[in-house]
C-alpha cells in the first residue's frame, strides 16, 4: 500500500505518458509465439558505453521497437552454456524507462523476476531503457586492466519473441586504448567506438567479447578462407609471454579437431581468454567462439597446463558437440524458456572426454601422461560414497542446482562435476568396446565423425534424442549401446566402469608415490589430497575441505570446516602430515589430531596404519597399449 503511493507521487512528475499497469499484469508462461518488432530494418539498439568497466560498472542505452499498449520486455535468464536459469537479475542498477525523453513507469512481474511491464502510449514506436550493468556479482567480470562482455547480461528484449527473429545493432564505448576480440560479425572501429552490423538476439548471445588493456592475437589456424584466433587479456603484460612450445602445441588445436570429428561448423572461430587472478576459472562454449578465464600465470607455470590443459580445447570441442549437436530438450527458441539438462552425459559427459583427449593428441599434455591422469579421476570417482544412491542421471536432471551447490559433503552429495569426470570414464569405456570389438578398425572418431556430418555449415544447430545417439553408435559398432548408458548413466551405478582399463592394457595400482596430477592440483590450489589414504582433503594450513566417508578420518568423527593444528605433537603441515603417516604404517596405536571448531579445541584419535596411498596405472604385460592409440596425434602430417 504504501509503496502504491510513493509510485503514484513518481507518476505526477512524470508526465501524461505514465499509467499505472494493474498490479494483476503478469508474464504469460514462457513461449516463442510473438511477432518481434525488432526487425533486421528496424532493430533493437544497444549502446554500451564499457568506459567505466576498471571499476565494475557499464551502462547499457537500449532503444527497444514497441507497440502502444502494454509492453513486456524480459532480461535472459536460462543461459546457454551456463545451463541453468543464471541470468544475473542483480546486474541491474538504476534502470529507467522513458519514451520521447518523457519517463515511462515500469513495474517488475509479480511472479516472472526476469519480466518488467510498461504501458506504450499512443504514437510511440519506441522506449529507452537505460540502466548501470553491475559487472562484478555473482562472479567477476572486470578488473583495471580486463573485462568479460556478456551479451546476455547487457540487454532486455521483447518477452515472447524468438531470439532467432529479434534483432539487434550494438555499438561499444572501449576504454581509452584498451583492445578487444569477438567473433560479433561486422565490426568497424572508429578511436574507441565499436560498431557491429546488424545481429539476431541469439547470435549476440552466443558472441560474447572480452577487452582489455594488455592485449595479445595469435593467430592459431588457418586455411579455407577463415581461421581460429586466441584473443588473450591479461591483467600484466608478462602475463603474455607464451613460451613459443605452447603456441606450438595450441596450434594443433584446429588440425587435431578436424581429425576427430571431420566437419567444421563455424566460420571464423575466437578462443578468447582472460588472465588475471581477480576473475574465476570458467569456460563458457559458444559456436564461434569460447569464453576462457584463467588464473594470471595460465599460459606461464606449467603446472596450469598440466592441471587444467583442457580449458580451451573442452570449449573449442563444444563447437561441435554442444552447440551444433544439441540435446533436443536443452535446445529452446529464447532464453525464458527452461532448458531440460538431463542429456548433458552426452554433451558435457562426452565433451569431457574429448577436450582431455585433444589436449593430449595436441600434445599441450604429453600423451604418455594420460595413463596417469586416467588414475587421478577413475580415482577420485570411484572413492566418492554419494554414488551408492544417486545415479548419474539425477546430476545432470538437476544440473541447475548441481551446479550452484556449494557448502562441505559434496562427495556425499556428488556435484555437476560428477557428470563431466564420470562422462569421461564412460566415454572412454565406449570407446575402448567400439575399438576391441571393430579389431582395432573403428573407434569414438568414426561416431564423431557420422555425429557432425555434414562437413561444412555455418553456425547452424542440430537436435539430439538418446535413441540417435545409441542409434549412431550401433551404426558404427553393434552393441547393446542403450543397456550400457541404462547400467552407467540410468541406474545407481556403485562403481566407474571398470573394464575399460583392462580392455586398454592397463591396471590400477596403489602406492606411496604422489601422482603427478593429484600432486599438480594440489600445488596449483594450495590443497593437500590424502582422500585415498587416511582419508583427508585439506587445505595446506589444516582446514579440512574434505573427509572420505568410511575412511580413518572419518571414523575418529572428523568433519569438513574444522582445522588440525597439530598431528602426532607437530604443529600442522602437509609435509609433517606425510611424515606422520609414513611413520605409523607399520606402528600400532593411533595419531592424535588436535583439532578447532568454532572457538573449541579437541583432540581426535585417527587409528591408521595404511601409509601414503596414491593411484596410478600399470602395464599389463602382454597386453596392446589402447591408450597410446587413442591418445597419439591423429592431425595431418
Ligand atoms: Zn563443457
Amino acid at each position: 500500500m504504501q509503496l502504491r503511493q510513493f509510485f503514484g507521487a513518481l507518476l505526477a512528475v512524470a508526465g501524461a505518458f505514465t499509467i499505472l499497469v494493474p498490479a494483476t499484469a503478469r508474464a504469460a508462461e514462457p513461449n516463442a509465439s510473438a511477432v518481434s518488432y525488432a526487425t533486421a530494418s528496424d532493430p533493437e539498439i544497444l549502446l554500451l558505453d564499457a568506459r567505466e568497466a576498471a571499476r565494475g560498472l557499464m551502462v547499457s542505452h537500449l532503444t527497444i521497437p514497441v507497440r502502444p499498449g502494454t509492453f513486456t520486455f524480459v532480461y535472459p535468464e536460462w543461459i546457454p552454456g551456463e545451463h541453468g536459469p543464471t541470468g544475473p537479475l542483480e546486474n541491474i542498477t538504476e534502470m529507467r524507462v522513458s519514451a520521447n525523453g518523457h519517463a515511462l513507469h515500469w513495474e517488475r512481474d509479480q511472479v516472472d523476476m526476469y519480466a518488467f511491464h510498461v504501458r506504450v502510449p499512443q504514437g510511440v514506436s519506441r522506449i529507452d531503457v537505460d540502466f548501470h550493468v553491475a559487472l562484478n556479482a555473482p562472479d567477476a567480470m572486470s578488473t583495471k586492466n580486463v573485462a568479460i562482455v556478456n551479451w546476455n547480461r547487457m540487454l532486455f528484449y521483447q518477452n515472447g519473441t524468438a531470439s532467432k527473429d529479434d534483432f539487434f545493432k550494438v555499438s561499444l564505448d572501449l576504454p581509452h586504448a584498451w583492445g578487444y576480440g569477438t567473433a560479433l560479425p561486422g565490426p568497424t572501429q572508429h578511436g574507441d567506438r565499436v560498431d557491429f552490423g546488424v545481429a539476431a538476439l541469439n547470435l549476440l548471445v552466443d558472441s560474447p567479447l572480452d577487452m582489455g588493456r594488455y592485449y595479445r592475437h595469435v593467430t592459431l589456424w588457418s586455411g579455407d578462407g577463415t581461421e581460429q584466433v586466441l584473443d588473450a587479456f591479461a591483467d600484466a603484460p608478462q602475463d603474455l609471454d607464451f613460451p613459443s612450445s605452447l603456441i606450438d602445441a595450441y596450434e594443433n588445436m584446429m588440425p587435431e579437431a578436424l581429425a576427430l570429428y571431420g566437419s567444421r561448423h563455424w566460420n571464423v572461430y575466437h578462443s578468447l581468454l582472460t588472465l588475471s587472478d581477480a576473475i574465476g576459472f570458467e569456460g563458457i562454449e559458444h559456436h564461434q567462439s569460447s569464453d576462457n578465464r584463467a588464473p594470471a600465470d595460465f599460459m606461464t607455470n606449467p603446472v596450469w597446463q598440466l592441471t587444467a590443459g583442457d580449458l580451451l580445447t573442452h570449449e573449442f570441442s563444444h563447437s561441435w558437440n554442444g552447440k551444433y549437436r544439441r540435446p533436443f530438450d536443452l535446445w529452446q527458441p529464447n532464453f525464458q524458456i527452461p532448458e531440460h539438462t538431463e542429456l548433458l552425459w552426452v554433451y558435457e559427459g562426452m565433451n569431457q572426454y574429448l577436450g582431455d583427449l585433444l589436449s593430449f593428441r595436441m600434445g599441450i599434455r604429453a600423451p604418455s601422461k594420460y595413463p596417469e591422469y586416467l588414475a587421478s579421476i577413475y580415482a577420485r570417482m570411484d572413492a566418492e560414497s554419494g554414488r551408492e544412491a544417486t545415479p548419474l542421471i539425477d546430476l545432470t536432471t538437476g544440473a541447475p542446482y548441481y551446479y550452484a551447490a556449494r557448502g562441505p559433503w559434496s562427495n556425499l552429495r556428488r556435484t555437476a562435476g560428477d557428470f563431466y569426470t564420470e562422462g569421461e570414464l564412460i566415454w572412454l569405456d565406449a570407446d575402448t568396446i567400439i575399438r576391441e570389438d571393430s579389431h582395432g578398425h573403428k573407434s569414438l572418431d568414426d561416431f564423431l565423425h557420422l555425429y557432425s556430418a555434414p562437413a561444412l555449415t555455418g553456425p547452424i544447430t542440430k537436435p539430439y534424442t538418446r535413441a540417435e545417439i545409441e542409434h549412431l553408435l550401433g551404426d558404427v559398432q553393434p552393441y547393446d549401446w542403450h543397456a550400457f548408458f541404462e547400467r552407467y548413466v540410468y541406474s545407481v551405478s556403485p562403481h566407474p566402469p571398470n573394464d575399460d582399463l583392462a580392455r586398454a592394457g592397463w591396471r590400477l595400482v596403489w602406492n606411496e608415490h604422489p601422482n603427478e596430477f593429484i600432486a599438480a592440483r594440489d600445488r596449483a590450489r594450495h590443497t593437500d589430497d590424502e582422500s585415498f589414504g587416511v582419508g583427508l582433503f585439506t587445505d595446506d594450513r589444516g582446514k579440512i575441505l574434505g573427509v572420505t566417508q568410511g575412511s580413518a578420518a572419518w571414523n575418529a568423527g572428523l568433519g569438513p570446516d574444522m582445522t588440525i593444528l597439530a598431528v602426532g605433537g607437530q604443529t600442522f603441515s602437509p609435509e609433517a602430515l606425510h611424515y606422520l603417516l609414513r611413520e605409523t604404517e607399520h606402528a600400532s596405536g593411533s595419531i592424535p589430531f588436535v583439532v578447532e571448531q568454532n572457538g573449541w579445541v579437541n583432540t581426535y584419535e585417527v587409528s591408521y596404519h595404511g601409509g601414503l596411498r596414491y593411484p596410478h596405472l600399470e602395464r599389463i604385460p602382454g597386453t596392446p597399449d589402447m591408450l597410446a592409440q587413442i591418445m597419439a596425434p591423429h592431425r595431418a602430417k
